[in-house]
């Protein structure tokens, strides 16, 4: 069966390039689709407090007769969870929910700069590192400059950088930031939720040339420039596509004409990091 690769973090650990999210999915429901996932072959599964999903991913993984050094899971710690004690206890809920002793990768959901807790919550994010707790850590939604005062505060450079990237949303700045300080860049929504993105002519002709499907070409597109990419769906037929996206090598062509659609701050969907504020 064909497998991912696995992209190395600055800490040595290594992560499945492609993984599966579970944005949005009910617990009951996170259940079925991530078996089918594992089925598929995924191995590396993306969820976070906020999703309500922790317990049914756990059970998905108790149920699916793999170890657990086989399979990589992420989840996040919530904004409301922000602080060093706090994301302590709130990292022991969710490594509750989950089942599991330790964890691959432990994130901060979103910097909120106005809440400004972000560097106590990272040293707590190092404590656990350093208790063996969780394997890596690393941040999501972040902007260049509070990356660089959680470095500068604690010397600890995280391993990823979780953000909202697709090809109408290319980020090429920040990935070049994430890369320049040895952080890979993990794209979320990574499909443009399934919207517009897939019926856009420049993708959907590539698709064609490739005999793939649209979402095949941006998964595709994701891997061929570096990134982490970790498309969902609860159709499992859909489920095995995206999979199977590992198969689809794109012309240097195809790359350039992908990376061309990016719309700027227009193409973005979800909050900006920079201001973001929510609980
Ligand atoms: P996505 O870009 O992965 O799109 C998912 C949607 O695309 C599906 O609901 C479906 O409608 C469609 N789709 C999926 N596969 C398809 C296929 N083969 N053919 C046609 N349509 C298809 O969107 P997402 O769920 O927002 O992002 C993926 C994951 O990223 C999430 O599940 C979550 O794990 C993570 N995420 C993280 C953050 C964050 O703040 N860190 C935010 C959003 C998402």
């Amino acid at each position: 069966m064909t497998s991912s690769p696995n992209l190395t973090f600055n800490d040595g650990n290594t992560i499945p390039q492609l993984g599966y999210g579970v944005w949005q999915v009910e617990d009951d429901v996170a259940e079925k689709v991530v078996s089918q996932a594992f089925k598929a072959g995924f191995r590396h599964i993306d969820t976070a407090k906020i999703y309500g999903n922790e317990a049914g991913v756990g059970r998905a993984i108790a149920s699916s007769g793999l170890d657990h050094k086989d399979i990589f899971i992420t989840t996040k710690l919530w904004n409301a969870d922000q602080g060093y004690e706090s994301t302590l206890a709130a990292f022991e809920a969710s490594m509750e929910r989950l089942g599991l002793e330790t964890l691959d990768l432990y994130l901060i959901h979103w910097m909120q700069p106005k809440q400004n807790k972000y560097v106590d919550t990272w040293k707590a994010l190092i404590e656990l590192q350093k208790q063996g707790r969780v394997k890596s850590i690393g941040v999501s939604n972040f902007t260049k400059e509070g990356l660089q005062e959680i470095i500068d505060a604690t010397g600890v450079v995280p391993a990823i950088h979780q953000i909202e990237l697709h090809p109408f949303f290319n980020q090429s700045e920040l990935r070049e930031f994430n890369a320049s300080k040895g952080i890979l860049t993990q794209a979320w929504s990574p499909l443009g939720q399934g919207g517009e993105l897939l019926s856009n002519d420049v993708v959907t002709n590539i698709a064609e040339k490739h005999n793939a499907t649209a979402a095949q070409v941006v998964i595709a597109w994701h891997l061929a420039i570096g990134n982490v990419v970790i498309p969902k769906s609860v159709t499992e037929s859909r489920i095995q596509e995206n999979f199977a996206a590992l198969n689809v090598t794109l012309d240097a062509e195809d790359i350039e004409a992908i990376t061309a659609l990016d719309k700027g701050a227009e193409g973005r969907i979800g909050a900006d990091p920079a201001v973001s504020d929510f609980q």
